[in-house]
């Protein structure tokens, strides 16, 4: 295929689109960031075009007229936003048509419109989306959220309109503080997002994040490719994903994806997109919002579907028909997601800054990594701290976690902390492993001595060799025919069966 992409990000996604875009016989074209001048996705692209951004205030991946000047100087036909930076900023999409290029993604009418929660709500109501009850819309004073919590009942949830990341976005427990909750809510959404717009919505206490996958070409069709589990989450963002989630029965999967197919058509909506809904403890599900990118977490999908997304976007943006019907779409096992993140786990996940000294993550049957880091990369404090996913499939889920509890152990890292070892306790936790674990989970459960230590480790030998022996002892003063032999068979059987 005879065309110039150029991928307006970096880092372990932008080396994931290049990966596909080759394969399609796509060039691909990548942005030099001054600030990490040596980066590991410069690597593996056709092209690279060099940026000297690091005495500007802004990085280049958030610039959007540097950005489309350089395309227009280097030949692009298309441009990948990826995830973060310009990928869900509509004038951006918007520029992209006005010089004739490419954007892969919905059209900026709908990126528009699903940035705006209280105009996403109102586009779910309309296509008969379950929402949380609320004001679905903004309301313009402390007094009128009050007047609306009485009737929904506390806690309430102030959010603003335009939010994102968690940002302006707080929970208020009674009257009496609503009025201060809402002048800081508003006050970080004014500087965050320059609009201070808020509504108000029930809290629900303890819920799990479901998320579907859907795709949709520019003719209207549209299938869904199942959903993940993202409950996993610390301040808003998820650290383990997976997929199926466990959660849901055949039939509820079958009732919410037809749910966000529906409402995916009734828009228009076209490319990869997310419609995440929040679950409430007894199972009741509501619409939260519409990301209208490719996710972080894609590649459980694309596990357990067989299917690219990647490549379906491209596609899609070219024209082309989405020849999946829903019946093709089968899931087939389990995967799971852990994002390693260059944060000491240990101390609260302090980030990490400096020298990766060396790297090997693992590989095998059902691992997939994705990186944008080798031996002697830096991490610096421009970019967010995540340097790696670490991504299996197995037939059930009791099989993957134990893959990726392998696949964990077997990462070798040396210069930075990461996010592993908090990875490890969490998949060995029975909330985890019986799949009841909800956003609340990290919060309620997260202490800095949670982890398992060496020391820890010899004690528990010690304790268990101790244990073994007072048996022995036991055993053998009670069985006269007791012997060597026997013992060393007793001692095998028990390791085997611990
Ligand atoms: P953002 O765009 O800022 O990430 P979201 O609407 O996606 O905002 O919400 C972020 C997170 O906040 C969700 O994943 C969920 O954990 C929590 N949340 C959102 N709405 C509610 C609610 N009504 N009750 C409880 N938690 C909520």
């Amino acid at each position: 295929m005879n065309k110039r992409l150029l991928i307006v990000n970096r880092g372990e996604i932008a080396i994931r689109i290049m990966r596909t875009a080759k394969m399609m016989g796509i060039t691909t074209v990548v942005l030099q960031s001054g600030r990490e001048p040596d980066a590991l996705y410069l690597q593996q692209a056709d092209q690279i075009i060099s940026v000297n951004d690091s005495a500007d205030e802004k990085t280049v991946f958030l610039n959007p007229e540097k950005v489309i000047a350089l395309a227009l100087e280097n030949q692009i036909d298309m441009i990948h936003p990826g995830y973060g930076f310009l990928s869900e900023n509509p004038d951006f999409a918007d520029l992209c048509m006005q010089n004739g290029l490419n954007f892969i993604g919905p059209s900026p009418e709908l990126i528009r419109s699903m940035g705006l929660k209280t105009v996403a709500k109102e586009m779910a109501l309309k296509a008969g989306m379950p929402l949380v009850p609320g004001s679905n819309g903004a309301v313009s004073s402390a007094e009128e959220a009050v007047q609306l919590a009485e009737t929904i009942g506390y806690p309430v949830l102030l959010k603003a309109s335009a939010g994102g990341g968690g940002r302006g976005m707080r929970v208020v427990e009674k009257p009496e503080t609503m009025e201060r909750n809402f002048k800081s809510a508003a006050d970080e959404a004014i500087s965050a997002f320059g609009n201070g717009d808020l509504f108000v919505e029930k809290y629900i206490v303890n819920p799990k994040h479901i998320e579907f996958q859907i795709l949709g070409d520019k003719h209207g069709h549209v299938v869904h490719l199942g959903e993940r589990e993202c409950s996993l989450q610390r301040k808003h963002q998820k650290m383990i994903e997976e997929a199926p989630s466990p959660s849901l029965s055949d039939e509820k999967r079958r009732e919410m994806g037809e749910m966000a197919v529906r409402f995916s058509e009734t828009i228009g909506y076209y490319s990869a997109g997310t419609i995440e809904f929040i679950m409430d403890e007894d199972g009741s599900y509501y619409f939260m919002e519409m990301n209208t990118r490719i996710q972080v977490e894609h590649p459980v999908t694309e596990m357990v579907t067989d299917i690219d997304l990647i490549e379906w976007q491209i596609k899609i943006a070219l024209g082309e028909p989405l020849t999946l019907q829903q019946s093709d779409i089968q899931l087939q096992g389990w995967a799971i997601e852990c994002r390693v993140n260059t944060e000491d786990a240990q101390n609260r996940f302090a980030p990490e800054t400096g020298f990766i000294e060396n790297v090997r993550f693992p590989e095998g049957p059902g691992i997939r990594v994705e990186t944008g880091i080798a031996n002697g990369s830096v991490i610096t404090p421009y970019f967010d701290s995540m340097a790696a996913k670490l991504v299996v499939l197995d037939s059930n889920r009791d099989k993957a976690i134990g893959k990726m509890i392998r696949a964990l152990d077997a990462v070798r890292m040396t210069g930075l902390k990461t996010t592993i070892p908090f990875c490890k306790v969490v998949l060995q936790h029975p909330d985890f492993t019986s799949g009841i674990y909800t956003t609340r989970w990290v919060d309620d459960n997260y202490s800095p001595d949670m982890f398992y230590n060496e020391d820890d480790e010899m004690l528990g030998a010690l304790a268990a060799s101790i244990a073994y022996a007072m048996e022995y002892n036991e055993i053998a003063s009670n069985s006269p025919g007791f012997t060597n032999e026997s013992m060393s068979m007793w001692v095998l059987n028990k390791r085997i069966n611990k």
